[in-house]
Order: structure tokens, then C-alpha cells, then sequence
């Protein structure tokens, strides 16, 4: 059974047993027949071991060899892993920085289309901003121009309402005549105030002026424009004292005619709102740095106040303290609007101190720049000249027939003679024959203008004065009437008294000055 089933141990254990029992029993050929089965089986068995186990070597060797291949195909998995991971990302990396310019390229090109859209529209905005700002531009243009032919227009026959009032009043009129004529010059005289108001602030809004920077002497344009309010400050028993401060170079450089306007506004109110009183002008070095100057002004007066409220307004156009004020004062609520213009035209600021029934204080600080000091003192007086204008003859240039007239009887009336040219040329023509003390030379005329009459006289005689009479207009220009040879300008319509101020200033002061 154990051959049939090849059970070696128990054919190995049969032999052993046979071996044994035939060597015991003496059968020893059988016992060695047995003995060589066993060593038969036991040599198949060692080769089969041998073989087993050579086999399991092998075996060993080729799985080891496997593992070794398996880990090196492990490592090249792992290599190409990584490298395709590598791939991978430098992939997804790619991708995202392709979504990205893509979004920002989408971006750009969306805000491109805004920027051109919004671009659109501010160009059409813009074009319709100017076409405002334009048709604004011509609005203010044509109210300025329309204001300026207006009050041109007004000051002619002005001119005959107050000259003929003039000289009605010194014509011994009847008492009742009297009151009428005062009434009569009070309103041509308010309208003319009124109307020059309009024309400087229309000049201000039309931004036609600008700040110049001309030689002056500070404490003379003070002292003049000081002189030329005596009247009233008399009328309303107001003394006015200038406390000038020394140390003021006496050359500066500036805008004296500007100057003189703001002064004469505040000045002008503070008598006029003072009664009996005082007017105490200052002028003050507040800084000096080389020739870089601080000037301090202050305006100041004991009269009827102004109350709290109304300081916050009256610098606005038409404003006036109240109505009563007005009533009792008169005045046309322009005057402090043109001392602010003026002022904010020198980068200068008005301040205000005031309390009702004490009185009022202006103030503000003008930087102005010094000359080379030429000592030049002039001393400050209330001069009132009675000037002896009889027997001078003087040349009145003028187109207007009503102004002829008006001129020719006021200047008779201080017996003064006087030709009469009825334009430019007739003018110049005129000067080469007779030898006159004044010529009074009309600047808007047909023909050639005074300014030209002006300088062609100027290229045979340079002594004869030549006061020019104008209606200062929106393009007219002060400093070029100087500039043409003129001695002075006396704006039109103008009070009589300082049209005869004028005359004797250019007549006999120049001559005291020619003289010395
Ligand atoms: P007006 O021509 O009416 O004087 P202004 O612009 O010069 O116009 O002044 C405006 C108002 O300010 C005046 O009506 C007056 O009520 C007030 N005012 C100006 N200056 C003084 C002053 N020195 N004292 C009192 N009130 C003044």
C-alpha cells in the first residue's frame, strides 16, 4: 500500500523492520537486499531534498531577483510618478496663468471699453460745459457791455443835470428856486456817484482790472485823497487826523489810483456816517524784509456804528445798514463792495470792528514792495487853494454841443476864457497857434481820439498841461492817458468843485513846480 502510494516513510520504516527481523532470523542476503532498499530510498529521498532544496535556492534567487525588479520598477513608477506629477502641476500652473491673463486681458479690455464710454461722455459733458460756460461768458459780456453803453449814455445828459444845477445855484436863485436846485443837484449828484459805481464794479466783474505796479509815494496819495473829502468832513464838523508812520519808505510800488479809490470809499463813509466827531487815518509799517513791506491801514471813526448783524453783509452789493440809514445817509450799497473787489485784487482782506453808537474800525494789511528811498517828505496839510483863475485862457476840446456850453459857463464863471475845438484835429491845429494856460481834452471823440489829439501836441509842446475829460469806459485805461502826455484825468460827469481843483492844480502847481 505504501509502495502504491508512494509513502516513502512508511516504505522506509517496512524496509527498516524487514532489515531487522531478516538479520535477526539470519536471512542476511534479505537483511541486505532490505539494507540496500533503504539506502536506495534514503539516497531517492537526499535527491529529492537536494533537489527541493536547490530548487529553493533557485527559487530564492529568482524571487529575490523579482523583488529586486519589482522594487527597481517600483522606483521607476515612482520616478515617472513624480515626473508626471511635475508635469501635472507645471500643467494646472499653465492652465491658471492662462485664466489669469485671460481674465485680465478680458479685464483691460472691458475697462478699455468703460474708459472709452466714460471718455464719450466726458467729452460730451465737456462739450456741453463749455458750451454753458460760453454762452455764460457772452451773457456776463453782453450784461457788461449793455451796463457800460447804459451808464455811458446816462452821463451826457448827467452832465448837463449837474453843471446846469451848478451854475442855476450860483446865479442867485430865489430861496424857493434854491431848494429845488439843491434837491436837484443832491439827485444828479447821487446819480452820478451811482452810476460811476456801476461802471467800476461792471469793470471788476469783467475782470478788465488788474493790480499795477507804478512808483508812488504813499502818505501823498493819503494826504490828497484826505484834501479832496475836507468838504464834507467840514459840512459834517468831522475832524480827520492821518497818523502816519515814518518809517514807511516814501517811494513804494503799487496801484495808487486803486488806492486812492479804497481810501476815498472808507474815508468817505466814515465822515459821512459821522457827525461831529473824528476820522483817524492809520498807516502803519507792520513788516520789512529788504524791500518787501507790510503796510497796516486802519480806517477808524466814532460815528453811528454798525449793529452785528448788517457787519456780515454790507460788503455784498446794494447792502446798506438799514433803511433809515439809507433815508438818512443816502449812499447806494456799492462802496464796500468795490473797497472789497479793489482790495482782493492787491491778495488783501477788509476786517471790521464796530459797535452801534461808538463807532466803526476797517482794517487790512497791504504787502507792497519799497524803492530806492529818494528823500521826497511831503508834510501833511489840509490845503483848501482859493485859486485866482481870472484872466486864463484855456482850450476845451469837446464834440458834445450841451457840454460845450456847459463847460464854456463854468469856467466863465471864474472868469476864465476859453476856445472851443470841436474835435482832434481842429484841437491840435488849434495849440500851434495860440499859446493856452490848460487845454481840457474830451477822450471819446469822432475822429481821432483825444489820447492821439493828446500826443500829436505833445510832439511840438510838452509844457502846456492837458487835463483829460472822460467818461471812463470798459476798455479805457487810465495809465495809457498818462502815457499819451495827459497831465490829469478828471472823470465825467464831474462835481464842479473838483473840476476847478483840478484846473488850478495843473495850472499853477505845475508852474510853482516849473518855476523852482
Ligand atoms: P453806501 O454807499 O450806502 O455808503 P457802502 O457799501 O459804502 O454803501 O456801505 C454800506 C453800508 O455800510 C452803509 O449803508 C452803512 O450802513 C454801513 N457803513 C459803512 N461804513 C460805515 C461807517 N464808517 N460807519 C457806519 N456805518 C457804515
Amino acid at each position: 500500500m505504501a509502495k502504491a502510494n508512494n509513502f516513502y516513510s512508511e516504505i522506509l520504516e517496512a524496509n527498516r523492520l524487514l532489515t531487522e527481523s531478516n538479520e535477526k532470523l539470519g536471512l542476511f542476503e534479505s537483511a541486505l537486499a532490505y539494507n540496500r532498499n533503504i539506502l536506495h530510498i534514503k539516497d531517492s529521498i537526499f535527491t529529492i531534498e537536494k533537489s527541493l532544496a536547490e530548487t529553493k535556492t533557485a527559487d530564492n534567487i529568482q524571487t529575490k531577483f523579482m523583488k529586486d525588479e519589482i522594487g527597481r520598477q517600483e522606483a521607476k513608477i515612482e520616478e515617472l510618478n513624480q515626473s508626471k506629477n511635475r508635469t501635472e502641476i507645471t500643467a494646472i500652473l499653465t492652465a491658471a496663468f492662462l485664466i489669469v491673463i485671460s481674465i485680465l486681458a478680458i479685464s483691460l479690455y472691458r475697462n478699455n471699453q468703460i474708459k472709452l464710454k466714460t471718455n464719450d461722455l466726458l467729452h460730451t459733458k465737456n462739450n456741453e460745459l463749455q458750451a454753458a460756460r460760453d454762452a455764460a461768458v457772452m451773457a456776463m459780456e453782453a450784461k457788461t457791455n449793455f451796463l457800460s453803453t447804459v451808464s455811458h449814455e446816462l452821463r451826457t445828459p448827467l452832465y448837463a443835470v449837474t453843471g446846469l444845477t451848478h451854475l442855476l445855484l450860483e446865479e442867485n436863485p430865489s430861496e424857493n428856486q434854491k431848494e429845488h436846485l439843491k434837491s436837484l443837484k443832491f439827485s444828479g449828484d447821487y446819480l452820478l456817484n451811482f452810476i460811476n459805481d456801476i461802471l467800476q464794479i461792471n469793470k471788476i466783474d469783467a475782470d478788465k482790472l488788474e493790480a499795477l505796479q507804478i512808483d508812488f509815494n504813499l502818505k501823498k496819495i493819503l494826504s490828497e485823497v484826505i484834501n479832496s473829502l475836507h468838504q464834507s468832513a467840514k459840512a459834517n464838523k468831522t475832524k480827520i487826523v492821518l497818523e502816519f508812520d515814518e518809517d514807511i519808505p516814501s517811494h513804494l510800488l503799487g496801484d495808487p489810483l486803486k488806492l486812492s479809490q479804497v481810501f476815498i470809499n472808507l474815508i468817505g463813509n466814515g465822515i459821512k456816517f459821522t457827525k461831529g466827531g473824528q476820522v483817524t487815518v492809520i498807516a502803519k509799517l507792520a513788516k520789512k524784509v529788504e524791500e518787501n513791506l507790510t503796510i497796516y491801514f486802519e480806517i477808524k471813526d466814532n460815528g453811528i456804528g454798525i449793529d452785528k448783524e448788517r457787519q456780515l453783509t454790507i460788503f455784498d452789493s446794494f447792502e446798506q445798514g438799514s433803511i433809515q440809514i439809507n433815508r438818512e445817509y443816502g449812499g447806494t450799497g456799492l462802496g464796500l463792495t468795490i473797497v472789497k473787489s479793489l482790495l482782493g485784487l492787491f491778495g488783501s482782506k477788509i476786517g471790521l470792528k464796530s459797535e452801534i453808537g461808538k463807532g466803526s474800525s476797517f482794517f487790512f494789511e497791504l504787502d507792497l514792495k519799497s524803492k530806492d528811498d529818494l528823500i521826497d517828505d511831503i508834510p501833511f496839510e489840509i490845503t483848501e487853494v482859493e485859486y485866482d483863475f481870472a484872466g486864463l485862457h484855456i482850450l476845451v476840446v469837446e464834440d458834445n454841443k450841451i457840454n460845450q456850453v456847459i463847460t464854456k459857463k463854468m469856467l466863465n464863471k471864474k472868469e476864465i476864457t476859453c476856445d472851443i475845438a470841436n474835435n482832434g484835429l481842429e484841437a491840435v491845429a488849434m495849440v500851434r497857434k495860440t499859446d493856452y494856460d490848460c487845454i481840457l481834452m474830451d477822450i471819446h471823440m469822432p475822429g481821432i481820439s483825444g489820447e492821439e489829439a493828446t500826443i500829436e501836441i505833445r510832439k511840438f509842446n510838452r509844457l502846456v498841461p492837458i487835463i483829460a475829460l472822460t467818461a471812463i469806459s470798459l476798455d479805457d485805461s487810465l495809465e495809457s492817458f498818462y502815457a499819451a502826455g495827459c497831465n490829469d484825468v478828471v472823470t465825467k460827469p464831474f462835481k464842479p468843485e473838483v473840476f476847478y481843483q483840478k484846473i488850478g492844480e495843473n495850472i499853477f502847481d505845475v508852474k510853482k513846480k516849473i518855476e523852482a
